[in-house]
């Protein structure tokens, strides 16, 4: 049987559909980008990806479960606008039921009380000023601080971008924050108190190495963070860290002044929200009322900063996404840090003066016991008067 001839019309069909159709889904715009390249690196093998931050696991929603009924609406509201966020962001996520009196957080729903509870640690059970003893002879005697030195230093801060090197001086931040530590430790067990070191050598706390990682900073930023958060969350379990830090700026001429300013957890941008642990740990931090205490301690302390070294407060701009004042104190600001959000207790994260400064280059030269100390003595002071109060 032949097979019918193909008509004219119908041939020209076939041979313009395929090209119709291929010029069709070259012209579609491109899908949009994923909002975070960590979108890819998702370390489960979730059927939907989950959105998560860098080198992160992803959270078990039922350990929300020990905040039921232990805060108010008012209360959760208020923090949640006035400390960890700066927009409206949150309300991609965070859907808040007036009549059931319930905050749906995704899969998990919270339930509120009518007045605030004393809520338990997010991970831990850490101790408030008002828990102390009030019979303690020494005004720190029962209280665990644990002290971060930030960075590394010695040989990996060059790796790290933490050094300066000006002509006969060289400043390597994670060795002046280890040094302060240690001029800080003895006067913090003079007053009672137990402390423990985050990191006590100039070497990282990771187990992992540059090697391991195809971004550098995924070694000694992330990956060493969230090594110093497994220590600190599962064996040191403090009342509080003080992360130890000293400001600079990326010039490479000195700068004419410095400065001061604490950060505590707060700010967090719409991208962070998207982070599924990003939102999950903002939410543990604020339902453990970790704020309540370090706003109060870092006034204390930002107070005797200020009276020991009279250096004029950081000020970040007011149209800034990750950063806010806070706590009626010019030296107090709300950042979201990977330490201050993961250490799960309160977190003091102080940023005093600036390594690439003049003033500071003149002093380190000179003596740079005195800054160790002068820094040490200001910390010590203010936690004293902090937990002095009754
Ligand atoms: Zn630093």
């Amino acid at each position: 049987m032949r097979i019918k001839k193909v008509t004219t019309p119908f041939r020209w069909l076939l041979l313009f559909l395929p090209i119709a159709l291929i010029t069709f889904f070259l012209a579609r715009p491109a899908p949009p980008p994923p909002e975070d390249p960590s979108l890819t690196r998702s370390t489960t093998p979730a059927k939907t990806p989950r959105n998560l931050a860098d080198l992160a696991l992803p959270p078990d929603w039922s350990e929300l479960e020990r905040f039921q009924r232990t805060i108010s609406r008012e209360t959760f509201l208020h923090r949640l606008q006035a400390i960890y966020t700066k927009d409206d962001s949150w309300k991609k996520w965070i859907i808040i039921d007036e009549e059931k009196k319930t905050a749906s957080l995704g899969d998990f729903t919270l339930f509120f009380s009518d007045s605030d509870q004393n809520p338990p640690g997010a991970i831990f059970d850490w101790q408030t000023r008002s828990e102390l003893s009030p019979h303690r002879s020494l005004p720190l005697a029962g209280l665990h601080i644990a002290l971060d030195p930030g960075h590394i230093g010695g040989d990996f801060a060059a790796l790290e971008d933490r050094e300066y090197v000006w002509e006969d001086v060289i400043i390597r931040e994670g060795t002046l924050t280890l040094r302060t530590a240690e001029v800080l430790a003895p006067m913090l067990r003079e007053r009672g108190a137990k402390v423990t070191f985050v990191r006590s050598e100039l070497s990282p706390v990771t187990e992992k190495r540059v090697s391991d990682f195809a971004n550098p900073r995924l070694f000694y930023r992330t990956s060493e963070i969230r090594a110093r958060a497994e220590r600190i969350n599962q064996s040191l379990r403090p009342d509080l860290v003080i992360c130890l830090h000293f400001n600079g700026t990326a010039s490479q001429i000195p700068e004419s002044s410095q400065n001061f300013h604490i950060l505590l957890n707060g700010t967090y941008t719409a991208g962070e929200l998207a982070h599924e642990d990003e939102r999950f740990q903002m939410l543990q931090r604020l339902l453990a009322g970790t704020i309540e205490e370090e706003i109060p301690l870092a006034r204390e302390i930002a107070d005797a900063f200020n009276k020991h070294s009279s250096l004029p407060p950081y000020l970040y701009s007011e149209e800034s996404r990750t950063s806010q004042n806070i706590g009626d104190h010019p030296n107090l600001w709300a950042r979201n840090l990977l330490a201050n959000r993961l250490y799960q207790c309160p977190v003091i994260f102080m940023e005093p003066y600036i390594m690439n400064s003049h003033p500071f280059i003149a002093r380190f030269r000179e003596k740079p016991e005195k800054i160790f100390l002068e820094y040490a003595r200001a910390v010590a002071e203010g936690l004293t008067r902090y937990y002095s109060r009754s």
